[in-house]
């Protein structure tokens, strides 16, 4: 049986869908703190699944889904990922992300489940030398939230080291789209997202979308980021749980398109797929945004045979239908 913690969020849920298709067992636990007891609903609908409410911060909660269902391996999805909210709260990044990790993987090792996919981010990068970054980049977290993910990578080093534990650490990129049918998506309260702010903004007129600063030194003076499909991105999971059995053996990805789209051109995309004069602002710079970021994502792609499906079109197509589905 998968334990997919966080499976209410929103790549967790998707990662879900994808595991139910490949006819896995899946026990979902989250504490709904920011995930959807709606999204729980959704995901009965689609196949079988066991929902436990929990909090990773209490060890009994764990104890208590790990005595009930025999675990085989952990999706670790659950945690906070604000960037600015850990800068003001960093007490609550490292409690929950890391500490509740950690009682996560005391856990199994009683329990005696060695393996586990985690999600991190390029977050733990911090600051760049290098574009396209590739896994052997230095690691210099700059906020509260690469910081909690970076230490949680670290511990599982050492854990595969001390007692032989599995990890395949997925550091993400931008994650963008939903559910080909619209059933699930991408559902943050507050959404700080790009492409979900640009279609709320069609159907609420209050919520005007802003760009972030136009004097980057970019071609078109705007963000660059990687968009990795949120589909593409569950098939990695599912790939990194086949490596894992079969070659039992840690490792690090980057999960990426490798194609960089500035803020300007991922909007021009959702006018187009939408067919809407978008109204737009440009507004100042929101700190600690980087200038341009997008992966080198060879390995994934030759390690695990991995290779992005869908175009940042598609992941927009999806994500506006969730939006119409959903407001
Ligand atoms: N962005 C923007 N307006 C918004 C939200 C985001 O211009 O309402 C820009 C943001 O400054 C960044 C890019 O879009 O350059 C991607 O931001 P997002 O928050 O989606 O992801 P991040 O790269 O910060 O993880």
């Amino acid at each position: 049986m998968i334990l997919v913690t966080g499976g209410a969020g929103y790549i967790g849920s998707h990662t879900v869908v994808n595991l139910l298709n490949n006819n896995n067992d899946v026990v979902v636990f989250d504490n709904l703190e920011n995930g959807h007891i709606e999204t729980i609903n959704t995901l009965k609908t689609i196949g079988h699944i066991e929902f436990e409410k929990g909090d990773l911060r209490n060890i009994e909660d764990i104890e208590r889904v790990f005595s009930k269902y025999k675990i085989d391996v952990v999706i670790h999805f659950a945690a906070f990922a604000l960037v600015e909210e850990s800068v003001k709260n960093p007490a609550k990044y490292y409690r929950n992300n890391t500490f509740g990790t950690l009682n996560l993987l005391d856990t199994m090792l009683k329990h005696d489940c060695k393996k586990i996919v985690f999600s991190s981010t390029c977050a733990t990068y911090g600051d760049l030398n290098y574009i396209p970054v590739d896994e052997k980049h230095p690691q210099n977290p700059i906020s509260p939230y690469g910081s909690s993910k970076y230490m949680v990578e670290r511990i599982m080093q050492d854990y595969d080291k001390a007692y032989g534990m599995k990890s395949i650490i997925l550091r993400y990129f931008n994650v963008a789209g939903s559910d080909e049918f619209g059933r699930i998506g991408e559902w943050h309260e507050p959404e700080t997202h790009l492409i979900p702010n640009i279609l709320k903004s069609i159907f609420d007129k209050d919520k005007k979308f802003k760009i972030f600063g136009n004097d980057y030194n970019t071609p078109d003076g705007t963000c660059i980021r990687d968009y990795v499909n949120v589909e593409d991105l569950a098939e990695a999971h599912k790939l990194a749980i086949d490596y894992l059995n079969k070659e039992n053996k840690s490792n690090i990805f980057n999960v990426g398109t490798e194609n960089g789209n500035s803020v300007k051109e991922v909007f021009d995309i959702c006018s187009e797929v939408t067919n809407k004069d978008i109204p737009v602002e440009i507004a100042s710079r929101r700190s600690g945004d980087m200038e341009a970021l997008y992966a080198n994502a060879n390995k994934i792609k030759t390690v695990l045979g991995w290779h992005p499906q869908r175009t940042l079109k598609d992941s927009i197509s999806s994500a506006y239908k969730w939006e119409q589905n959903h407001f």
